[in-house]
């Protein structure tokens, strides 16, 4: 393909994005396929000689489509979201061209130096303590991770590695395995399992806390208390992970109160704010990150719900030599005359992979063209809209509302059994208008229903609801024959 046909064919493909993303609510949300489906109808080996574009673009309807689940549709209510918008669309392509892999502040200056302004932006737009900002000589600063998931395993690394060397700065004759092996981290049994792989991961014991029953949040009097145990019991408590936002039930531990804790047994905390982290940007919504300031690192998803689309993870961090100094490795090859001056990041220090994309580039779009007022009015939207179905749930006595709803979350279920509600969801999946997952609350199977798509009016919630209670309706119809 030379630039004469991209030219062509880009207009193109701009035109089928545009397309698919305005019409596809007329597709079936939920792919009806089986595993495997694929193999079945494509070579099993790669072409000899080339093939035309034409042949492709047909095979992406015939191929891909009957495969894929609709995350932009606005009939899809699963997970949480994965942001989505035209700015960042464009960015991306920006960044494919220029192609940059900016591991290192001389492999690409701009690539670096707009992430930390971005980073700075966000933190702002956060109201972040001026900690956890770069600025132009701060001790802190940000860094965009692939995901929430390598945000922990980084936290939990650097902890880990911060608090091997605070042990034998007391005491030099202990070797890092004898003191890996007392190591302790903690977090919530509403945590997200990314948390738990991080200590798998990173070799140390992770506890879960249990939490409150009404709140789904840990308090702090129990982390107080199995902290001091685990003290007694000459384990080294080291790393606390914190959520804002469970995956679960979009529940908020108060890190006003479990910050301290943490800082007074020289706990490294973490913050977990994955999906709800985005609607801090809004005042109304910011007390719920009070306590901010006890923490060592923050992590939030643009990439789930502040339209950047997928891969996007912002992690600051209060002082980035812990980060810096835990993984430093300085091959020559990697190594350029401006390294020393102070004045430059090198984010390959910050993360697990060396290469790293121009990721910036879809904030910078995305942050100027909605600005934050604009991004704001997307967070109020579809916290309205989850508002909206929790009041048709809540007028429909055969339901119950299972969490408080906060954000863009509604947990709820018909008031009976599991076996019940598992039915009512194999007969949405089955159907497949619109798309949701359950989660455990309590031992009670709840039906997740979260506000997704950039594109979901108050129209697609009410017809979900209308779908849902007609099979609601033909459920306890069959049930009683
Ligand atoms: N943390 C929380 C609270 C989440 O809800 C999720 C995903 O939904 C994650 C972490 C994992 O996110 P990622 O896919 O970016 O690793």
């Amino acid at each position: 393909m030379n630039a004469g046909e991209f030219r062509r064919r880009g207009k193109e493909m701009v035109d089928f994005v545009a397309d698919y993303l305005e019409n596809v609510e007329q597709r079936p949300v939920y792919p009806d396929v089986e595993p495997g489906y694929l193999r079945s109808l494509i070579p099993t080996e790669a072409p000899l000689e080339p093939e035309t574009y034409e042949e492709i673009m047909k095979d992406v309807e015939r191929v891909i489509m009957p495969g894929i689940t609709h995350w932009h549709s606005p009939y899809f209510y699963a997970y949480f979201p994965a942001a989505s918008s035209y700015p960042a669309m464009l960015a991306d392509m920006l960044c494919g061209a220029i192609g940059c892999i900016g591991f290192s502040w001389a492999s690409s200056p701009a690539c670096t130096e707009l992430e930390t302004v971005m980073l700075d932006w966000l933190g702002k737009m956060l109201q972040l303590p001026e900690s956890f900002l770069a600025g132009t000589c701060g001790h802190g600063g940000g860094v965009i991770q692939g995901t929430a998931s390598e945000a922990t395993l980084m936290s939990l690394l650097a902890a880990r590695c911060k608090a091997v060397r605070r042990v034998q700065s007391m005491d030099p004759e202990k070797s890092e395995p004898e003191i890996l092996i007392k190591l302790v981290a903690y977090t919530s049994e509403q945590s997200h399992s990314s948390v738990e792989r991080a200590g798998l991961i990173g070799g140390v014991t992770m506890k879960k806390i249990p939490t409150d029953s009404r709140t789904y949040a840990v308090t702090g009097e129990l982390l107080k208390k199995i902290v001091e145990k685990d003290k007694e019991a000459g384990l080294i408590p080291f790393y606390f992970c914190a959520t804002l936002g469970t995956t679960a039930s979009c529940a908020f531990d108060d890190i006003s109160q479990l910050g301290p804790i943490c800082n007074e047994h020289n706990m490294w905390m973490h913050v977990d704010a994955a999906y709800a982290g985005s609607a801090f940007i809004c005042p109304e919504f910011r007390p719920l990150l009070n306590g901010i300031e006890f923490a060592d690192s923050f992590n939030l998803n643009p990439h789930k719900w502040l339209l950047v689309n997928f891969d996007c993870s912002a992690m600051w961090v209060k002082k980035r030599q812990d980060m810096i100094g835990a993984f430093k490795v300085e091959p020559l090859y990697l190594r350029h005359e401006n390294q020393e001056s102070g004045l430059v990041t090198d984010y390959r220090h910050w993360q697990i992979p060396l290469g790293r994309r121009f990721r910036s580039l879809k904030m910078w779009f995305v942050f100027r063209m909605y600005g934050l007022h604009g991004l704001q009015a997307h967070i109020r939207k579809q916290v309205c809209l989850a508002k909206e179905f929790e009041s048709l749930v809540r007028a429909d006595q055969r339901f119950e509302i299972c969490a408080d709803v906060i954000m863009g979350l509604v947990c709820f279920r018909l008031k009976g059994s599991n076996e019940l509600n598992q039915n009512l969801l194999k007969r949405i999946t089955k159907n497949r208008e619109i798309h949701l997952v359950p989660c455990y609350l309590s031992g009670r199977f709840v039906l997740r229903f979260a506000i997704c798509s950039r594109t979901t009016e108050s129209r697609h919630i009410r017809e979900a609801w209308r779908h849902m209670t007609q099979l609601t309706f033909e459920l306890l119809q069959d049930s009683v024959q």
